[in-house]
């Protein structure tokens, strides 16, 4: 798309302000700082397509930060499976690949010089007491009776936190701002606090650990990023932000602006890390990957691809404040994109047999049909015979008025072959309704003499002898209810007990055997799906992604 093609959106507007001023002359750098304690999920893609969407638009660069400053959450199960996922959204961040933790060293130096000028204190308050000297909104704080200490008292308590002299959670390093400011992110908030925790990537050399609110604004700082893209739930804590960068000096024109964006949520999906830990951990789903999940993984194995993921981050565009996005505008992304690439076949998800007595038995023909109505995909060869498979719904035998299927001597039209009467209905002592006896018109098939003939319904087969098995596997929102981006905390107690259905033994066209895990296929009539990749060349399984019918665009052309 040409660039100046892109919808707009206020950052971008922001950032071309700052450009205009003279700001940023070294260009546009952005970052996306996941914390390595979870899978992605689909609100983090569109801050993936942001951050990264911005420094292309801008001719910049995106750096991939971690923002591994809470070792006990972290882990490098996290890490990896966050790269994959970026990558496979189809952005790079080159060689750019940083840690919060690669600047320890550097944060702790920022630290001493903080308590060099005065502007912080070692305070030996319990975290209670802290809490309990914050104040409200409508009252000021109170202050610390250590927040007097001079700046040699405080180096030396802090040089002991770090070498390990005191207990976990027995004092912290706060920054010395204002007790009675309006706004609390400014009462001396922590900076450090002592936690002999493993981490990640560094090990047990530190025992002290900065905060996120002290540790962010200078990581931006420190590998130059120019804006500093986040959620509204920061929006408070930019007065701090800059307050840091201030103090330490950074240059006005050149150090990070932090812009914050409202953050997605979609109807019927936890857009939690936390309550998708959640799901996992008590097992109501299969893992982060289980094709429920609005995770990356999830969405990834359940068949949604990049390029619809991408495009509806950018339909969505960017506000400034929170609201809800219906998922169905998810969905059709997925169905606008796998309608151009899904090859079509047929399969039968409930089958019912079809004898059609009057076809030589041992006879098999092949009819030819089109992968794709684009017509630039091929097309392949669909076998028939005279025992075939149709949907067991698309047989009645008290069929309603306008019920165009097969119905008791009854005509309809099997796609890509003949015209079939049904002649004969056959049951079992229960009375179940086991195989059909149906004719077939011998002139009706594609350049017969009876090929055109006027029938109003055409349904799906696949042919007996050459059918493959295949285990189906049907997906339904996790979430029935409506949350409006408002998950209770008992979300588990409303799961839809009936979010995934399986189908042992559904029956498709032998064609699909050549198929890998995560190829794309539309079941005629039925919606689009992709191999799992729990699929050997044994036993064949199948995601549906979505359906076909479109309820976003009935909305969105109302
Ligand atoms: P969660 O609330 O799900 O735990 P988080 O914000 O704690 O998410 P981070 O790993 O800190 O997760 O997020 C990395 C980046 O992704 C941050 O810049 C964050 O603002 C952004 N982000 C997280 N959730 C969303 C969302 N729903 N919509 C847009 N951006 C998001
Ligand atoms: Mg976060």
């Amino acid at each position: 798309m040409a660039e100046n093609s892109l919808p707009t959106n206020f950052v971008q507007n922001a950032i071309e302000e700052d450009l205009a001023k003279g700001k940023y002359s070294g260009g546009v750098h952005t970052r996306f700082p996941p914390e390595p304690n979870g899978y992605l999920h689909v609100g983090h893609a569109k801050s993936i397509c942001l951050n990264f969407g911005l420094a292309e638009r801008n001719q910049g660069l995106c750096n991939l930060r971690f923002d591994d400053t809470n070792p006990t959450k972290e882990d490098t199960e996290y890490v990896d499976s966050i790269k994959e996922d970026i990558k496979w959204l189809g952005f790079s961040w080159d060689d750019r690949c940083f840690y919060a933790s690669d600047y320890f060293g550097k944060l702790y130096e920022y630290a001493e010089k903080l308590i060099e000028k005065g502007l912080a204190y070692v305070d030996d308050l319990s975290a209670e007491e802290i809490r309990a000297h914050r104040g409200t909104l409508t009252e000021p704080g109170q202050e610390s009776p250590y927040r007097g200490r001079s700046p040699e008292e405080n180096l030396t308590l802090f040089r002991q936190m770090k070498a390990g002299e005191f207990p976990d959670g027995s004092r912290v390093l706060r920054a010395k701002i204002d007790m009675a400011a309006p706004n609390i992110v400014m009462r001396d908030p922590v900076i450090y606090r002592i936690a002999r925790a493993h981490h990640h990537r560094t090990g047990d050399a530190w025992c002290i650990y900065p905060m996120y609110d002290f540790a962010h604004p200078l990581s931006d700082a420190i590998e130059g990023i120019t804006h500093s893209v986040c959620t509204l739930e920061f929006e408070d804590h930019r007065p701090f932000y800059d307050w840091l960068l201030d103090v330490l000096d950074f240059n006005v024109n050149e150090r990070p602006r932090q812009i914050e964006f409202a953050r997605l949520n979609l109807t019927n999906t936890v857009t939690s890390k936390r309550k998708l830990r959640q799901l996992v951990e008590e097992g109501h789903v299969r893992g982060w990957d289980d094709p429920r999940m609005p995770t990356i993984s999830g969405m990834r194995r359940r068949g949604f691809t990049a390029a619809a993921i991408r495009k509806f981050c950018e339909e969505i565009g960017v506000a400034k404040s929170n609201s809800v996005v219906d998922v169905a505008m998810l969905e059709h992304a997925v169905r606008d994109d796998l309608n151009l690439k899904a090859d079509r076949i047929m399969a039968v998800l409930h089958p019912l047999k079809v004898v059609v007595t009057n076809y030589p038995a041992g006879q098999t023909e092949y009819l030819v049909a089109e992968n794709n109505p684009n017509g630039e995909d091929g097309s392949h060869f669909v076998s028939f015979g005279r025992e075939i498979f149709i949907e067991t719904e698309d047989f009645m035998e008290e069929p309603p008025k306008k019920f165009f299927r097969l119905k008791p001597g009854g005509e309809v039209r099997l796609k890509h072959a003949y015209i079939i009467k049904c002649e004969e209905v056959i049951k079992d002592e229960a009375g179940h309704i086991t195989e059909l006896r149906c004719t077939y018109d011998p002139e009706s098939k594609s350049g017969g003499a009876t090929a055109n003939r006027k029938i109003k319904g055409t349904i799906h087969w696949v042919e007996a002898a050459t059918a493959l098995k295949a285990e189906v596997r049907l997906y339904d929102y996790l979430l029935t209810t409506d949350d409006k981006g408002n998950l209770p905390e008992d979300f588990i107690a409303g799961l839809n007990p009936n979010s995934l259905e399986v189908i042992e033994n559904a029956l498709i066209e032998p064609w699909a055997k050549l198929t890998a895990p995560g190829k794309h296929y539309q079941f005629l009539r039925t919606g689009y799906f992709v191999t799992d990749p729990d699929t050997t060349p044994e036993h064949l399984v199948f995601n549906r992604v979505v359906g076909l019918r479109d309820t976003w665009a009935k909305v969105a052309n109302k």
